[in-house]
Protein backbone atom coordinates (compact mmCIF):
# COMPACT_ATOMS: atom_id res chain seq x y z
CA UNK A 1 0.00 0.00 0.00
CA UNK A 2 1.27 3.21 -1.15
CA UNK A 3 1.44 6.42 1.40
CA UNK A 4 1.68 9.56 0.58
CA UNK A 5 5.11 11.48 1.47
CA UNK A 6 4.50 13.13 4.87
CA UNK A 7 7.02 15.01 7.15
CA UNK A 8 5.51 12.42 9.86
CA UNK A 9 8.64 13.43 12.85
CA UNK A 10 7.39 17.28 12.27
CA UNK A 11 3.53 15.90 12.95
CA UNK A 12 4.65 14.28 16.16
CA UNK A 13 5.11 17.35 17.77
CA UNK A 14 2.14 19.40 17.11
CA UNK A 15 -1.60 19.46 18.43
CA UNK A 16 -3.66 17.44 16.97
CA UNK A 17 -6.02 17.30 14.81
CA UNK A 18 -4.60 20.01 12.26
CA UNK A 19 -5.22 20.51 8.50
CA UNK A 20 -2.04 20.29 6.33
CA UNK A 21 -1.58 21.56 3.06
CA UNK A 22 1.64 20.05 0.41
CA UNK A 23 2.10 23.55 -1.26
CA UNK A 24 4.03 21.07 -3.79
CA UNK A 25 0.75 19.13 -4.78
CA UNK A 26 -0.81 22.21 -5.07
CA UNK A 27 1.77 24.15 -7.51
CA UNK A 28 1.90 21.68 -9.39
CA UNK A 29 -2.09 21.32 -10.08
CA UNK A 30 -1.94 25.13 -10.59
CA UNK A 31 0.93 24.78 -13.43
CA UNK A 32 -0.87 22.16 -14.61
CA UNK A 33 -3.96 23.94 -15.08
CA UNK A 34 -1.91 26.76 -16.66
CA UNK A 35 -0.21 24.45 -19.00
CA UNK A 36 -3.42 22.98 -20.49
CA UNK A 37 -5.05 26.76 -20.81
CA UNK A 38 -1.93 28.42 -21.84
CA UNK A 39 -3.06 30.01 -25.48
CA UNK A 40 -6.86 29.94 -25.17
CA UNK A 41 -8.90 32.74 -24.33
CA UNK A 42 -10.04 30.65 -21.00
CA UNK A 43 -10.02 32.61 -17.77
CA UNK A 44 -10.18 29.99 -14.83
CA UNK A 45 -11.28 31.43 -11.39
CA UNK A 46 -10.41 29.84 -8.25
CA UNK A 47 -13.48 28.94 -6.04
CA UNK A 48 -13.06 30.34 -2.64
CA UNK A 49 -15.54 28.23 -0.70
CA UNK A 50 -13.72 25.11 -1.02
CA UNK A 51 -10.42 26.65 0.82
CA UNK A 52 -9.61 30.00 2.13
CA UNK A 53 -6.16 29.26 4.06
CA UNK A 54 -3.92 32.10 3.75
CA UNK A 55 -0.84 30.26 2.08
CA UNK A 56 -3.08 28.24 -0.26
CA UNK A 57 -4.74 31.14 -1.77
CA UNK A 58 -1.79 33.41 -2.04
CA UNK A 59 -0.34 29.91 -3.94
CA UNK A 60 -3.41 30.04 -6.36
CA UNK A 61 -3.31 34.19 -6.93
CA UNK A 62 0.46 33.65 -7.74
CA UNK A 63 -0.48 31.22 -10.35
CA UNK A 64 -2.77 34.03 -11.63
CA UNK A 65 -5.91 32.35 -11.18
CA UNK A 66 -9.17 34.88 -10.69
CA UNK A 67 -11.29 34.63 -7.82
CA UNK A 68 -15.14 33.39 -8.04
CA UNK A 69 -16.69 34.09 -4.38
CA UNK A 70 -19.79 33.20 -2.99
CA UNK A 71 -20.55 35.55 -0.64
CA UNK A 72 -18.79 39.22 0.50
CA UNK A 73 -16.85 37.55 2.64
CA UNK A 74 -14.89 35.73 0.09
CA UNK A 75 -15.07 38.73 -2.08
CA UNK A 76 -13.10 40.64 0.40
CA UNK A 77 -11.09 37.16 0.99
CA UNK A 78 -9.83 37.50 -2.50
CA UNK A 79 -9.22 41.10 -2.40
CA UNK A 80 -7.14 41.04 0.41
CA UNK A 81 -5.16 38.14 -1.03
CA UNK A 82 -4.05 40.30 -4.05
CA UNK A 83 -6.60 38.81 -6.60
CA UNK A 84 -7.17 42.36 -8.88
CA UNK A 85 -10.89 43.17 -8.32
CA UNK A 86 -11.09 42.46 -12.40
CA UNK A 87 -10.71 38.42 -12.33
CA UNK A 88 -13.28 38.61 -9.57
CA UNK A 89 -16.76 37.09 -9.93
CA UNK A 90 -19.34 37.08 -7.62
CA UNK A 91 -22.24 34.38 -7.31
CA UNK A 92 -25.12 33.26 -4.89
CA UNK A 93 -28.81 33.16 -4.80
CA UNK A 94 -29.20 35.44 -1.97
CA UNK A 95 -26.74 38.81 -2.40
CA UNK A 96 -27.20 41.25 0.67
CA UNK A 97 -27.07 44.83 0.14
CA UNK A 98 -23.95 45.05 1.47
CA UNK A 99 -22.14 42.50 -0.46
CA UNK A 100 -23.40 43.96 -3.74
CA UNK A 101 -22.26 47.15 -2.79
CA UNK A 102 -18.96 46.00 -1.72
CA UNK A 103 -18.83 43.93 -5.66
CA UNK A 104 -19.53 47.65 -7.12
CA UNK A 105 -17.36 49.73 -5.21
CA UNK A 106 -14.55 47.54 -6.49
CA UNK A 107 -15.54 47.23 -9.51
CA UNK A 108 -15.50 43.72 -9.65
CA UNK A 109 -15.18 41.57 -13.17
CA UNK A 110 -19.17 40.28 -12.89
CA UNK A 111 -22.03 39.70 -10.90
CA UNK A 112 -23.43 36.69 -11.64
CA UNK A 113 -27.35 37.20 -10.99
CA UNK A 114 -29.87 34.88 -10.30
CA UNK A 115 -32.94 36.09 -10.17
CA UNK A 116 -35.32 39.08 -11.59
CA UNK A 117 -35.43 40.91 -8.35
CA UNK A 118 -31.88 40.84 -7.62
CA UNK A 119 -30.85 42.69 -11.14
CA UNK A 120 -33.83 45.22 -10.25
CA UNK A 121 -31.57 45.37 -6.95
CA UNK A 122 -28.06 45.44 -8.26
CA UNK A 123 -29.46 48.45 -10.88
CA UNK A 124 -30.82 50.21 -8.46
CA UNK A 125 -27.62 50.26 -6.19
CA UNK A 126 -25.14 50.79 -9.19
CA UNK A 127 -27.67 53.79 -10.22
CA UNK A 128 -27.27 55.55 -6.52
CA UNK A 129 -23.32 55.41 -7.37
CA UNK A 130 -23.49 56.27 -10.71
CA UNK A 131 -22.13 52.94 -11.81
CA UNK A 132 -22.75 50.80 -14.09
CA UNK A 133 -22.64 46.54 -12.94
CA UNK A 134 -21.21 44.47 -15.66
CA UNK A 135 -23.91 40.83 -15.16
CA UNK A 136 -24.00 37.67 -16.52
CA UNK A 137 -27.20 35.43 -16.55
CA UNK A 138 -27.06 32.69 -14.21
CA UNK A 139 -28.83 29.92 -16.35
CA UNK A 140 -30.15 26.98 -15.22
CA UNK A 141 -29.48 24.58 -18.14
CA UNK A 142 -31.21 21.61 -16.99
CA UNK A 143 -28.46 19.03 -16.88
CA UNK A 144 -28.11 16.72 -15.78
CA UNK A 145 -24.30 16.50 -13.79
CA UNK A 146 -24.45 12.61 -12.56
CA UNK A 147 -23.42 13.07 -8.80
CA UNK A 148 -25.06 13.27 -5.21
CA UNK A 149 -28.38 14.96 -5.24
CA UNK A 150 -27.25 17.23 -3.14
CA UNK A 151 -24.59 18.84 -5.11
CA UNK A 152 -26.30 19.07 -8.42
CA UNK A 153 -27.17 22.20 -9.29
CA UNK A 154 -28.20 22.81 -12.83
CA UNK A 155 -32.17 21.04 -12.94
CA UNK A 156 -35.12 22.35 -12.83
CA UNK A 157 -35.88 21.24 -9.16
CA UNK A 158 -33.06 23.22 -7.79
CA UNK A 159 -33.14 26.88 -6.27
CA UNK A 160 -30.09 28.20 -8.15
CA UNK A 161 -30.16 30.04 -11.24
CA UNK A 162 -32.62 31.11 -14.19
CA UNK A 163 -34.90 28.55 -15.65
CA UNK A 164 -34.87 28.48 -19.52
CA UNK A 165 -38.70 28.84 -20.07
CA UNK A 166 -37.96 32.41 -18.08
CA UNK A 167 -34.72 33.37 -19.80
CA UNK A 168 -36.83 35.59 -22.33
CA UNK A 169 -38.79 37.52 -20.04
CA UNK A 170 -35.41 38.04 -17.94
CA UNK A 171 -33.44 39.05 -21.18
CA UNK A 172 -36.10 41.80 -21.97
CA UNK A 173 -35.96 43.19 -19.15
CA UNK A 174 -32.25 43.30 -18.44
CA UNK A 175 -31.83 45.17 -21.68
CA UNK A 176 -33.98 48.52 -20.37
CA UNK A 177 -32.14 48.52 -17.05
CA UNK A 178 -29.87 51.61 -17.25
CA UNK A 179 -27.11 50.59 -14.91
CA UNK A 180 -26.46 47.10 -16.10
CA UNK A 181 -24.65 46.08 -18.76
CA UNK A 182 -25.22 42.08 -19.04
CA UNK A 183 -21.93 40.56 -20.48
CA UNK A 184 -22.06 37.36 -20.18
CA UNK A 185 -24.00 33.45 -19.51
CA UNK A 186 -23.28 31.46 -16.40
CA UNK A 187 -23.27 27.97 -15.80
CA UNK A 188 -23.01 25.81 -12.49
CA UNK A 189 -24.15 21.78 -13.21
CA UNK A 190 -23.01 20.50 -9.73
CA UNK A 191 -20.26 19.30 -8.06
CA UNK A 192 -17.60 16.60 -8.23
CA UNK A 193 -18.49 15.39 -11.63
CA UNK A 194 -16.07 12.55 -13.27
CA UNK A 195 -18.68 12.02 -16.08
CA UNK A 196 -16.96 14.13 -18.26
CA UNK A 197 -20.29 13.99 -20.54
CA UNK A 198 -22.00 15.96 -18.40
CA UNK A 199 -19.61 18.97 -20.07
CA UNK A 200 -20.09 17.80 -23.00
CA UNK A 201 -23.76 18.21 -22.94
CA UNK A 202 -22.99 21.58 -20.88
CA UNK A 203 -21.61 22.54 -23.96
CA UNK A 204 -23.90 21.99 -26.19
CA UNK A 205 -26.72 23.91 -24.15
CA UNK A 206 -24.73 27.10 -23.95
CA UNK A 207 -24.35 26.49 -28.26
CA UNK A 208 -27.55 26.58 -28.08
CA UNK A 209 -28.45 29.54 -25.62
CA UNK A 210 -25.81 31.64 -27.28
CA UNK A 211 -27.66 31.13 -30.71
CA UNK A 212 -31.09 31.96 -29.38
CA UNK A 213 -29.45 35.15 -27.93
CA UNK A 214 -27.64 35.97 -30.90
CA UNK A 215 -31.28 35.75 -32.83
CA UNK A 216 -31.97 38.08 -30.28
CA UNK A 217 -29.43 40.57 -30.90
CA UNK A 218 -27.68 40.03 -27.97
CA UNK A 219 -23.92 39.87 -28.53
CA UNK A 220 -21.99 38.42 -25.05
CA UNK A 221 -18.51 38.77 -24.39
CA UNK A 222 -18.13 35.97 -22.39
CA UNK A 223 -19.39 32.52 -21.19
CA UNK A 224 -18.44 31.12 -17.81
CA UNK A 225 -19.51 27.36 -17.75
CA UNK A 226 -19.06 27.28 -13.94
CA UNK A 227 -17.31 24.28 -12.10
CA UNK A 228 -17.62 21.00 -10.52
CA UNK A 229 -15.05 19.00 -12.09
CA UNK A 230 -14.48 16.08 -10.03
CA UNK A 231 -11.28 14.32 -8.43
CA UNK A 232 -10.49 10.73 -6.94
CA UNK A 233 -11.14 10.09 -3.15
CA UNK A 234 -10.26 6.60 -4.05
CA UNK A 235 -6.50 6.46 -5.36
CA UNK A 236 -4.99 10.27 -4.03
CA UNK A 237 -1.58 9.19 -4.01
CA UNK A 238 -2.18 7.83 -8.21
CA UNK A 239 -4.08 10.29 -9.21
CA UNK A 240 -3.21 13.48 -6.98
CA UNK A 241 -3.89 15.96 -10.13
CA UNK A 242 -7.40 15.56 -11.71
CA UNK A 243 -7.37 15.09 -15.50
CA UNK A 244 -7.68 18.81 -16.84
CA UNK A 245 -6.24 18.20 -20.20
CA UNK A 246 -9.64 16.27 -21.10
CA UNK A 247 -11.74 19.00 -19.25
CA UNK A 248 -10.56 21.95 -21.05
CA UNK A 249 -10.17 19.90 -24.23
CA UNK A 250 -14.08 19.09 -23.85
CA UNK A 251 -15.15 22.81 -24.00
CA UNK A 252 -12.48 23.87 -26.47
CA UNK A 253 -13.89 20.90 -29.08
CA UNK A 254 -17.79 21.43 -28.22
CA UNK A 255 -18.41 24.87 -26.80
CA UNK A 256 -18.30 27.33 -30.03
CA UNK A 257 -16.49 30.80 -28.81
CA UNK A 258 -16.93 33.68 -30.81
CA UNK A 259 -14.74 36.22 -31.84
CA UNK A 260 -13.32 37.97 -28.93
CA UNK A 261 -15.11 35.92 -26.60
CA UNK A 262 -13.32 34.58 -23.38
CA UNK A 263 -14.47 31.02 -21.72
CA UNK A 264 -14.61 31.49 -17.85
CA UNK A 265 -14.32 28.55 -15.41
CA UNK A 266 -14.42 28.39 -11.60
CA UNK A 267 -12.69 25.50 -10.08
CA UNK A 268 -12.76 24.63 -6.46
CA UNK A 269 -12.20 20.69 -5.50
CA UNK A 270 -10.09 20.45 -8.47
CA UNK A 271 -7.88 22.95 -7.00
CA UNK A 272 -7.17 22.31 -3.50
CA UNK A 273 -8.86 18.96 -2.96
CA UNK A 274 -5.99 16.48 -3.24
CA UNK A 275 -2.94 18.74 -1.40
CA UNK A 276 -4.73 18.97 1.44
CA UNK A 277 -5.21 16.45 4.54
CA UNK A 278 -6.47 16.30 7.91
CA UNK A 279 -4.11 14.62 10.39
CA UNK A 280 -5.85 12.92 13.43
CA UNK A 281 -4.41 10.84 16.27
CA UNK A 282 -6.22 7.55 17.28
CA UNK A 283 -7.23 8.40 20.82
CA UNK A 284 -8.87 4.76 22.04
CA UNK A 285 -9.02 1.15 19.95
CA UNK A 286 -12.58 -0.09 20.80
CA UNK A 287 -13.60 -3.62 20.64
CA UNK A 288 -17.08 -3.43 19.55
CA UNK A 289 -19.38 -7.28 19.58
CA UNK A 290 -17.66 -7.57 16.07
CA UNK A 291 -16.09 -5.14 15.40
CA UNK A 292 -13.21 -2.61 16.26
CA UNK A 293 -13.63 1.19 16.69
CA UNK A 294 -10.63 2.96 15.95
CA UNK A 295 -11.52 6.65 17.60
CA UNK A 296 -10.46 9.97 16.27
CA UNK A 297 -9.37 12.98 17.90
CA UNK A 298 -11.26 14.42 14.75
CA UNK A 299 -14.44 14.35 14.38
CA UNK A 300 -17.00 16.01 11.85
CA UNK A 301 -16.30 19.18 13.23
CA UNK A 302 -13.16 19.54 11.10
CA UNK A 303 -14.38 17.36 8.58
CA UNK A 304 -17.89 16.89 7.73
CA UNK A 305 -18.64 15.86 4.33
CA UNK A 306 -18.41 12.03 5.83
CA UNK A 307 -21.61 12.95 7.56
CA UNK A 308 -23.14 15.25 5.08
CA UNK A 309 -22.71 13.90 2.26
CA UNK A 310 -21.62 9.93 3.11
CA UNK A 311 -18.58 11.48 1.08
CA UNK A 312 -15.51 9.03 1.06
CA UNK A 313 -12.19 9.92 1.71
CA UNK A 314 -9.30 7.81 2.31
CA UNK A 315 -7.43 6.98 5.20
CA UNK A 316 -4.13 5.95 6.03
CA UNK A 317 -2.21 4.68 9.53
CA UNK A 318 1.03 7.15 8.88
CA UNK A 319 2.61 5.08 12.02
CA UNK A 320 1.61 1.43 11.55
CA UNK A 321 3.58 -0.81 9.09
CA UNK A 322 1.68 -3.82 10.74
CA UNK A 323 -0.77 -5.86 8.60
CA UNK A 324 -4.49 -4.56 8.24
CA UNK A 325 -6.82 -4.99 9.86
CA UNK A 326 -10.95 -3.62 9.60
CA UNK A 327 -12.13 -1.00 11.62
CA UNK A 328 -14.71 1.11 11.80
CA UNK A 329 -13.33 4.89 11.91
CA UNK A 330 -15.03 7.28 14.06
CA UNK A 331 -14.93 10.81 15.89
CA UNK A 332 -15.14 11.86 19.63
CA UNK A 333 -18.57 13.98 18.32
CA UNK A 334 -21.62 12.82 19.91
CA UNK A 335 -23.24 11.60 17.07
CA UNK A 336 -24.03 8.39 15.38
CA UNK A 337 -22.97 10.20 11.95
CA UNK A 338 -19.66 11.16 13.85
CA UNK A 339 -18.37 8.67 11.66
CA UNK A 340 -15.49 8.48 8.75
CA UNK A 341 -15.39 5.13 7.29
CA UNK A 342 -16.89 1.80 8.14
CA UNK A 343 -15.29 -1.83 7.79
CA UNK A 344 -12.23 0.16 6.68
CA UNK A 345 -9.12 -2.02 5.88
CA UNK A 346 -5.62 0.11 7.67
CA UNK A 347 -2.67 -1.34 9.39
CA UNK A 348 -3.30 -2.66 12.63
CA UNK A 349 -4.06 0.13 14.92
CA UNK A 350 -3.20 1.58 18.27
CA UNK A 351 -3.80 4.55 20.20
CA UNK A 352 -1.47 7.12 19.65
CA UNK A 353 -1.20 6.44 15.88
CA UNK A 354 -1.34 9.18 13.51
CA UNK A 355 -3.95 9.14 10.65
CA UNK A 356 -4.39 10.85 7.63
CA UNK A 357 -7.79 11.74 6.27
CA UNK A 358 -6.56 12.03 2.35
CA UNK A 359 -7.96 14.78 -0.22
CA UNK A 360 -9.76 17.18 2.22
CA UNK A 361 -8.27 19.96 1.10
CA UNK A 362 -11.64 20.96 -0.33
CA UNK A 363 -14.68 21.42 1.76
CA UNK A 364 -12.65 20.44 4.54
CA UNK A 365 -11.26 23.01 6.86
CA UNK A 366 -13.41 25.82 5.45
CA UNK A 367 -16.74 23.85 6.97
CA UNK A 368 -15.32 23.53 10.15
CA UNK A 369 -17.57 24.07 13.09
CA UNK A 370 -17.50 24.16 16.68
CA UNK A 371 -19.82 22.12 17.87
CA UNK A 372 -19.43 20.39 21.90
CA UNK A 373 -17.65 23.76 22.15
CA UNK A 374 -14.60 22.58 20.11
CA UNK A 375 -11.80 24.24 19.06
CA UNK A 376 -11.33 24.79 15.20
CA UNK A 377 -8.21 22.57 13.99
CA UNK A 378 -5.10 24.63 12.70
CA UNK A 379 -3.60 24.40 9.63
CA UNK A 380 0.02 23.75 8.43
CA UNK A 381 1.72 23.64 5.00
CA UNK A 382 4.56 22.08 3.57
CA UNK A 383 6.24 25.11 3.49
CA UNK A 384 5.91 25.68 7.34
CA UNK A 385 7.32 22.62 7.83
CA UNK A 386 10.32 22.53 5.35
CA UNK A 387 13.72 21.48 7.05
C1 LIG B 1 -19.27 25.83 -5.51
C2 LIG B 1 -19.22 26.58 -6.77
C3 LIG B 1 -18.15 26.40 -7.65
C4 LIG B 1 -17.02 25.43 -7.39
O1 LIG B 1 -17.44 24.11 -7.39
P1 LIG B 1 -16.37 22.91 -7.37
O2 LIG B 1 -17.20 21.70 -7.47
O3 LIG B 1 -15.62 22.99 -6.09
O4 LIG B 1 -15.47 23.08 -8.56
C5 LIG B 1 -18.14 27.15 -8.80
N1 LIG B 1 -19.12 28.03 -9.08
C6 LIG B 1 -20.16 28.24 -8.25
C7 LIG B 1 -21.19 29.23 -8.62
C8 LIG B 1 -20.24 27.52 -7.08
O5 LIG B 1 -21.29 27.71 -6.27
Amino acid sequence: MTKANYPVNKFKALQTPFYYYDLEVLRATLSEINAQTAGKSFQVHYALKANVNPLVLKTIKDAGLGADCVSGGEVQAALDAGIPASKVVFAGVGKADWEIELGLDNDIFCFNVESIPELEVINEMAGAKGKIARVALRINPNVSAHTHHYITTGLNENKFGINLTDLDKVTDLVLTLPHIKMEGIHFHIGSQITDMSSFEDLSVKVNEIQEHFESRGVKLEHINVGGGLGINYEHPNHFPIPDFQSYFNIFSKHLTLRTGQTLHFELGRAVVAQCGSLISKVLYVKEGTSKKFAILDAGFTELIRPALYQAYHRIENLTSELPEEKYDVVGPICESSDTFAKDYSMNATQRGDLIALRSAGAYGEIMASQYNLRKLPKAYTSDDLAI
